[in-house]
């Protein structure tokens, strides 16, 4: 298949921050940029060339969307199947609609991982809340309830410490459907961002280690300072993934490490992720550029990191006392700044990122901590 060069447009299907780091690397390149959301002046429009404000729904817009670009891609998995459907009628769209309806529900996902030999925590369907108990004798207590569909950054679950909390659990939910899980004690979390051409070809950016608050992942250090075997059988399970999947662009891989030793996967995101965002400043290819390259047909890039780094995002929260120090952040030589130009700094919200790159993958963590702490005007100890 020929490829789609510069000069082309791509179109994306979501608008917040992935879209945007995506746009700049593709504008980089000489590719033009059409984004399509249900919003405006969003993250990825301010950078784009066209930006669609129209529901996901309406198929009419996305197919006049799609007629106007060369190749159709996401920032954003939980678009509807049709859309994707009405899309591809127009525009090859990478990766395929089949990648995201696996991977925007957690039970087709998780039976996808289970039915081709990928390790995941025990896990049983549940169809309604008289189903629960048994399942929750069966993986035994805490367990975690979870939607079967569209939920990310933790939304959609709760834990569940006593069979006596089954009900309440159930109706804080309300789910349609929904997978129950045990409960992993992880030593740590990992998760593996990786690339695949249309040729097959596969490139990798390692495994790093992150680290959640609130469900919401906090900080990324890379690489992972787990043993490296573990690193590379969570690359080896990652390229199995990409394969199983036959996906053409970029797809994160997110594992538990067991205390036991074990690694098991926890979820998938079919589109660059918030644990590679280190890439756009520490590698020699940036996640964004590799989907660009792999949806466009183009070869891949080296993902070799130049420098060990640290990633710790900037939520909402940190405005609570008034705007952020920018100033103190950005006296800090080695690390840089992004920000996704969202206007309302709701609590929980990603509004940003800082890029920390050090001598070892420890120290670029606590700069990009001492980075943030003077963002917010508290001292370093407080944010560690
Ligand atoms: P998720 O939305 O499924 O990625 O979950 C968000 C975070 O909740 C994960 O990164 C973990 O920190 C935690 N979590 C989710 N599922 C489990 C589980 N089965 N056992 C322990 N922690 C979990």
């Amino acid at each position: 298949m020929n490829p789609v060069l510069p000069g082309s447009v791509i179109g994306v299907l979501g608008s917040g921050q992935l879209g945007r780091m995506f746009a700049i690397a593709a504008r980089r390149m000489g590719y033009r940029v059409h984004t399509f959301s249900p919003d405006s002046d969003t993250p990825t429009g301010q950078v784009a060339d066209v930006e669609i404000a129209a529901a996901y729904e309406d198929l009419d817009a996305v197919r006049r969307f799609a007629s106007q670009v060369h190749v159709v891609t996401f920032e954003f998995e939980n678009v509807p199947s049709a859309t994707a459907a009405a899309a591809a009628a127009l525009a090859p769209v990478r990766p395929a609609g089949e990648v995201l309806h696996i991977t925007q529900h957690r039970l087709r996902e998780k039976q996808f991982l289970s039915r081709h030999g990928f390790p995941v925590a025990r896990f049983r369907h549940i169809r309604n809340g008289a189903e629960l108990p048994a399942a929750l004798a069966e993986l035994g207590c805490p367990a975690i309830l979870k939607t079967a569909g569209f939920g990310y950054d933790g939304k959609g679950q709760v834990k569940i410490e006593t069979a006596g909390e089954a009900l309440a659990a159930w109706q804080r939910v309300q789910p349609a459907e929904a997978v129950l899980e045990e409960c992993v004690d992880f030593a740590c979390e990992l998760s593996v961002v990786a690339a695949r051409g249309q040729d097959g070809a596969f490139a990798h950016y390692g495994a790093v280690e992150n680290r959640h608050a609130r469900h919401i992942l906090d900080v990324t250090t890379a690489p992972a300072e787990a043993p490296p075997a573990v690193a590379a059988e969570a690359v080896a399970l990652a390229r199995g993934v990409l394969d199983a999947l036959q996906v053409v662009g970029v797809l994160c891989v997110e594992f538990f490490w067991t205390r036991s030793g074990k690694l098991l996967i926890n979820e998938l995101a079919p589109r660059p992720h918030n644990s590679g965002h280190f890439t756009f400043d520490a590698c020699v290819t940036s996640q964004f550029e590799q989907q660009l390259r792999a949806v466009c047909g183009l070869p891949l890039g080296s993902t070799e990191q130049l420098r060990p780094a640290a990633m710790a995002n900037l939520l909402g929260d940190l405005w609570r006392n008034g705007e952020p120090d920018w100033v103190a952040a950005t006296a800090m030589p080695n690390v840089k700044l992004h920000l996704y130009g969202k206007l309302e700094p709701r609590p929980g919200r990603k509004m940003g990122h800082l890029t920390a790159l050090a001598a070892s993958a420890s120290a670029a963590r606590e700069a990009a901590l001492a980075a943030r702490a003077a963002l917010a005007r508290e001292p370093v100890a407080a944010r560690t």
